[in-house]
């Protein structure tokens, strides 16, 4: 049965507060939170807020739906210009995002920025999962 919100609206899974790529996504560990208190770990300054970054990547890192909010991030409605997206920065994923338009030809131009180490390129084998698992390896370092 689905939970409710604080004040007592459904949740649906689409996120209200919208610093996050949890859309549609039932089992969300950000959605299990008090949207309050997700606000304030996931809708941060990514560079400036590291104790909240890391508690969002920690939470990210238990995620179930870690794997479809990551598609949603590269594939899906513009992300958010700041906070935290499936462990990863709104930065990062725009950056990536930039790399996949490029390579997918709706760029014509590379993106100056270097391409993300993590992105799968488009002909491997990787999957996104291992993607993930080499993220979340990383917060722990
Ligand atoms: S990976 Fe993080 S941002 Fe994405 S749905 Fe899960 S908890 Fe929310």
């Amino acid at each position: 049965m689905p939970s409710a919100n604080h004040d007592g609206s459904p949740r649906t899974g689409e996120l209200e507060l919208g610093a996050y790529g949890a859309r549609n996504l039932d089992g969300a560990a950000c959605l299990e939170l008090n949207p309050l208190v997700a606000h304030k770990f996931f809708d941060i300054n990514f560079q400036r807020d590291v104790v909240r970054r890391k508690a969002a990547q920690n939470i990210c890192a238990r995620c179930v739906v870690a794997p479809e909010c990551l598609q949603n991030a590269l594939h899906g409605p513009a992300p958010p210009t700041r906070g935290v997206i499936a462990g990863l920065s709104a930065h990062e994923v725009r950056r990536a995002r930039s790399w996949l338009a490029f390579e997918t030809g709706a760029l014509e131009k590379a993106p100056r920025r270097p391409r993300p180490q993590w992105l799968p390129r488009p002909d491997a084998a990787e999957t996104t999962e291992q993607t993930l698992v080499e993220l979340d390896e990383g917060i722990e370092r």
